[in-house]
């Protein structure tokens, strides 16, 4: 305890200081003048707590230009610690790894079968953790933790995958222990959508921006919505469960229980069931439709289409609530481009109030399959730096 009230001038700086630090944190590097907008503090106090920060080695401090001028950029100190990302799909298991400043060192892939049980997912999940430390010469005390994002639904409170997931074998397990306990570094738990929301935030389509929601549209639906700069995950960590509206009380039943939910409508496996098939033809992919869609298919367009407006009506609800700047769309279906993403402009333009869709920009994902695992990376980043600030600050 320092002996000061909130409204002191120290505990004043301290909070100025993790303004700023949450602001660099967030963009990965800014000039100062950046971050004085970004906090909405002076020139000169800006000035005087990057000084401080970088004296005390929070952050580093190098010469750059903005808008032809001179300038510094300000970004994270990198040397006080490494983030490792896990994200498991009913495909693959990826990993990377970060140093705290953003900076990716590695990244790796190996096949993974959602059927197969989770006490082999985790061990393949250790290995291949462990192969990349080992090639990446990485000093294992260096790691601040791993982040493992999931297919939803999550606990928030507990980190077990909750009923509904893609991955049925690991529904109730307490994947933050089990891998802990294989790889001796603490685990944190996050689902696979919110992580891409946060991925992109920082290295990819959400750069610059602080409120954006990310759609994935894949063979589950989601999405994650960004509020401030932070993924905001609701009372119990269900926020986002954007493929769970209902669109047609009348329609389908949902793997939720419900019916006729929006992913009912647009998931994968409903969306290669409307294609005409010959009883011996093999099951059509999601890669398949997009290619053939590509490729001028009328049939194969019309699906995407539909898809899009449909996506596009819900997201409409979704725009109205939250005004975002930025509305990313990722998953599979977004290797359709344009295709997908004019139908749901359309329905954006068309059922948003006129400001909030004239502000909101409509962008495809940018880091394809792996916006996942960054983000489950970027988690721990957060996390360490939070506990790392009060240090710095103390
Ligand atoms: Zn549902």
């Amino acid at each position: 305890m320092t002996g000061d009230t909130p409204g002191s001038q120290s505990a004043l700086r301290e909070a100025n200081q993790r303004r700023v630090l949450r602001a660099v944190r967030g963009a990965g590097s800014l000039t100062q003048a950046q971050i004085a907008r970004a906090t909405g503090l002076s020139a000169a106090t800006v000035s005087n707590i990057v000084r401080q920060l970088r004296d005390n080695g929070a952050v580093v401090v190098a010469p750059t230009s903005s808008g032809g001028r001179r300038a510094q950029a300000v970004s994270l100190a990198r040397d006080t610690g490494l983030a490792v990302g896990v994200h498991v799909t009913a495909t693959h298991l990826r990993a990377a790894i970060c140093d705290m400043a953003y900076e990716v060192l590695a990244e790796e892939q190996i096949p993974y079968q959602v059927g197969q049980s989770t006490e082999r997912g985790l061990r393949r999940a250790e290995w291949l953790v462990s192969t990349m430390l080992r090639q990446a010469r990485v000093d294992r005390t260096k790691i601040k933790g791993v982040g493992v994002a999931l297919p939803g639904p999550i606990d928030a409170g507990s980190g077990h995958v909750l009923e509904g997931t893609v991955l049925a074998n690991w529904q109730g397990v307490d994947v933050a222990d089990e891998l802990a306990d294989r790889v001796g570094l603490p685990v944190e738990v996050t689902g696979d959508a919110n992580a891409a929301a946060l991925g992109e935030l920082i290295w990819g389509a959400g750069r610059d921006s602080t409120e954006l929601a990310y759609l994935k549209l894949s063979s589950g639906v989601g999405a994650a919505l960004v509020i401030n700069g932070e993924v905001y995950q609701g009372s119990g960590g269900l926020a986002g469960e954007f493929g769970h509206i209902t669109v047609n009380d009348q329609g389908r039943i949902c793997r939720c229980g419900n019916r006729g939910c929006l992913e009912t409508v647009v998931g994968g496996p409903y969306l290669l069931d409307l294609l005409p098939r010959r009883p011996d033809e093999t099951p059509p992919t999601l890669d398949r439709l997009i290619a053939a869609a590509l490729g001028g298919d009328l049939g194969s367009r019309r699906v995407i289409a539909d898809a899009g407006r449909a996506v596009g009506s819900a997201a409409a609800m979704l725009c109205n609530l939250l005004n975002p700047q930025r509305l990313i769309v990722g998953g599979e279906l977004a290797d359709a481009g344009e295709l997908l993403l004019d139908p749901i402009q359309e329905m954006l333009t068309r059922q948003t109030l006129p400001r909030a869709a004239e502000l909101v920009e409509v962008v495809l994902a940018e880091l394809g399959d792996w916006s996942a695992a960054r983000g489950a990376l970027a988690t721990v980043v957060r996390s360490a730096a939070s506990l790392d600030d009060e240090a710095q600050l103390a």
